[in-house]
């Protein structure tokens, strides 16, 4: 069953429960929540979208980000959710490759939506999302459009490491793994439960909504858009039953905050399903201590979301088990429905006790990339997802991760591309060479370091990072030096370079 069909199915079976809350307050009921993406599905009908049509989502975390969703999916379009820190040349890029004609932006992203949209190929008709309720009030109920499980229904992009944004072209019978995924192996949900979407929903936590809204449970939004310890705490206080995704940097927030959660608020959490990015052993023991068992590790990729491997809840509270410690620094073992190896250097692929690139294949993996046919070929080779990160299978099946093969640096949960960074900070006439690195941040995983050759300032690179690239992007440091590490190749050596990071840290 596609999505559209899940709630139409929900809102028969739970017409009156709560399907969506902004903070505490029910803003709509599942058969409220139908009856409006019907009438979505219209409006988008009626200014000529078609099935199979991309329809953009360019906005911070609001109720109607959930509806939109619905309504698209109603109406048999594919939802392109985008991060909402993007630039808008970033966002431009976004609307011309993925041929998105209407974009529904935020009013925080309205102004960047705009920009955006002065420099598309083709015309893209801009929305509001928060002044949508009485344009869609207006509208009479679409008729729910049949989709097959080979359609597309979410085009996730990822930032390419070539410094372009590639689309991986997840499917309904994608979705239906990942969620299938999350309730068999992850956290079970009932109907009187709930999610709190603290982390973007352009992302993993939208990603979640899929599984919850299947079992009648509620998509709560913070009335602050995200994550904010104390309003966190009021939530517990009223909704039970409560899941979360939530990058590392978040559940170290949460734990590290003067705001200490009672009794009841810990009650009422039920499971915090942390990944995106690695999470150190000794916080994930910390944060054991703080929450108890509630936490859960997921790793996976936009290209086979939420799901390759899990550590559950039992293994990491696991602590008078002999192999915890190693446990907590891994990843956790397959989901059961993926086969997981890894290609070693030689080009064999292993199932255990080995090292190399990270592979994983089943139904949850994506179709291909949008309309890149050589990025599908270079990712997907005889079914095999080609990750990209470099781990090791141990002999119980555990996957540790130990680098990124891309030079991918994560601050914060969000995926940055050196290149991408690199190839800007080029542009200035006064840099020589340039090579960025991830500086390991205990509050971020690690935060975006520029190290350079020439004579530009640091204050210049800073304003051209500003004017051209996303600000979580942007460098922290600059480091002017007088030559950078480079192998015979002239290809510069970045571990070289992180040791030198560390040794001008000390
Ligand atoms: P994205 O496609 O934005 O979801 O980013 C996926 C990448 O994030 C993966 O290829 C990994 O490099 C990294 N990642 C995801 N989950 C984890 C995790 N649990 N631990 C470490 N890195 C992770």
């Amino acid at each position: 069953m596609a999505e559209a069909e899940w709630l139409d199915k929900i809102a028969d079976r739970f017409p009156h429960r709560p399907a969506l809350a902004r903070g505490r307050h029910v803003v709509a009921s599942f058969s409220a929540l139908r009856t409006q993406a019907a009438q979505l599905a219209d409006l988008l009908q009626q200014m000529g979208a078609q099935k199979g049509d991309r329809i953009g989502i360019f906005a911070q975390n609001t109720p109607s980000f959930i509806t939109t969703l619905y309504g698209i999916w109603w109406a048999g379009m594919v939802a392109v959710p985008i991060n909402a820190k993007l630039h808008p040349d970033e966002l431009a890029y976004i609307l011309n490759h993925g041929g998105i004609a209407h974009l529904f932006a935020s009013t925080d992203t309205q102004a960047a939506a705009e920009d955006a949209i002065a420099k598309t190929d083709h015309a893209v008709q801009r929305h509001d999302l928060d002044a949508l309720d009485d344009r869609v009030a207006a509208m009479t109920p679409a008729t729910r459009q049949d989709v097959a499980p080979d359609d597309l229904a979410w085009l996730f992009y990822t930032s390419g490491t070539t410094g372009r944004p590639k689309g991986a072209m997840l499917t309904y019978r994608n979705l239906d793994e990942m969620a299938r995924g999350f309730l068999e192996t992850v956290a079970p949900v009932a109907p009187a439960d709930c999610i709190i979407h603290a982390a973007p929903l352009s992302h993993g936590s939208g990603l979640y909504a899929v599984p919850h809204l299947r079992q009648g449970a509620c998509q709560v939004i913070p009335e602050s858009g995200g994550f904010d310890v104390e309003e966190l705490a009021t939530l517990l206080d009223h909704w039970s039953g409560v899941s979360m995704f939530a990058a590392p940097t978040m559940v170290n927030r949460l734990v590290r905050s003067d705001v200490q959660l009672t009794e009841t608020q810990r009650a009422h959490l039920k499971v915090i399903v942390y990944g995106g990015a690695p999470m150190y052993a000794e916080d994930a023991e910390q944060a054991l201590t703080t929450l108890g068992p509630k936490l859960a590790q997921i790793y996976g990729q936009g290209e086979s979301p939420m799901t390759i491997t899990c550590l559950s809840r039992d293994v990491i509270a696991g602590r008078d088990q002999a192999q915890w410690r190693d446990r907590l620094a891994s990843v956790g073992a397959a989901f059961p429905q993926v086969k997981l190896a890894v290609k070693t250097a030689d080009g064999a692929i292993q199932f255990k006790e080995a090292q190399g690139e990270v592979l994983v294949r089943g139904e949850v993996v994506m179709k291909g990339y949008w309309q890149d046919p050589e990025a599908t070929a270079t990712a997907i080779i005889d079914g095999w997802l080609h990750t990209g990160d470099i781990g090791h299978i141990a002999g119980d099946g555990y996957l540790t991760l130990l680098d990124r093969s891309k030079d991918l640096i994560i601050s914060g949960g969000a995926n940055i591309y050196p290149r991408e960074v690199e190839e800007i900070l080029l542009t200035h006439p006064d840099v020589q060479d340039v090579s960025v690195i991830g500086r390991p941040d205990p509050d971020w995983g690690e935060v975006v370091v520029a190290y350079y050759t020439g004579k530009a300032k640091a204050a210049d690179l800073d304003a051209l990072c500003l004017e051209r690239i996303a600000r979580f992007k942007r460098p922290k440091d600059y480091v002017q030096i007088d030559h950078l590490p480079k192998s015979n190749y002239g290809k510069v050596l970045k571990s070289s370079l992180r040791e030198i990071d560390a040794h001008r840290q000390k």
